[in-house]
């Protein structure tokens, strides 16, 4: 009773203050929080469309079977817009329609063995990041992402970041890793063991963050390592 009341305070609110796409303005239908399909579908640019193993240039360790972001990071248009509102402005929505965006376009990619029983492992923050920011945007992804795909996220707990790093934007790709080094642990391997991983984030730069997760979770026993995000810087 509760819930169908909540349904229908939700309909009228909808008639009243529609929610509207963020990017052109048109009224957003129910499964879009955000950003509209035609948007999402027109307006960024795609960082893997020929289904590499890679999208970036990275070379991959050999513990990270592939790695896939969605669009090609934009400086001053649309997706640092919406990457800024989904960090900074708490606007979990975008998270979720980008992840369902990043789920739809991981579908296609035949380095992606749908069939296995993967696991998500958004790249966790520091507790004490986390608590500042209110939440983590990764999580926000990989709830589009389990959506889209049906893979849940792991629990929270199981998979730790134990150092609060710097921001990294302007580090050199060895200072990255220096700086991550031994940020992540990984508290119940058993969650891991024998799984296939899909480490989720909002963006891959060098790769010097998700490769140090990786590692730890290579060595929990993951099966197979498989990174997303939703852009390429
Ligand atoms: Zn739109």
């Amino acid at each position: 009773m509760i819930r169908s009341i909540t349904a229908l305070q939700e309909g009228l609110m909808q008639i009243v203050f529609p929610h509207v796409c963020d990017i052109c303005g048109n009224v957003l239908p129910r499964n879009a929080q955000y950003v509209c399909i035609e948007c999402l579908n027109t307006h960024f640019e795609e960082a893997n469309p020929n289904q590499s193993i890679a999208s970036s240039d990275s070379l991959l360790p050999e513990y990270v079977h592939a790695q896939h972001a969605l669009w090609k990071f934009d400086k001053g248009g649309f997706l640092q817009d919406l990457m800024h509102k989904l960090k900074y402005q708490r606007l979990t929505g975008v998270g979720e329609d980008l992840g369902k965006a990043l789920g739809r376009s991981l579908k296609k990619n035949s380095h992606f063995d749908f069939e296995r029983n993967w696991i998500q492992i958004p790249v966790p923050l520091h507790p004490r990041k986390e608590r500042k920011r209110g939440f983590n945007q990764a999580r926000s992804v990989g709830a589009g992402i389990e959506s889209i795909l049906r893979i849940p996220a792991i629990d929270r707990g199981a998979v730790t970041r134990i150092k609060n790093t710097k921001t990294q934007t302007g580090y050199s790709l060895e200072k990255r890793r220096d700086n991550v080094y031994g940020a992540f642990n990984v508290l119940e391997p058993g969650k891991i063991q024998g799984k296939f991983c899909l480490v989720v984030d909002d963006v891959f730069t060098t790769g010097a963050t998700s490769f140090e997760l990786s590692s730890k979770l290579h060595s929990a026993g993951a099966e197979k390592i498989f990174i997303v995000t939703i852009a390429q810087a």
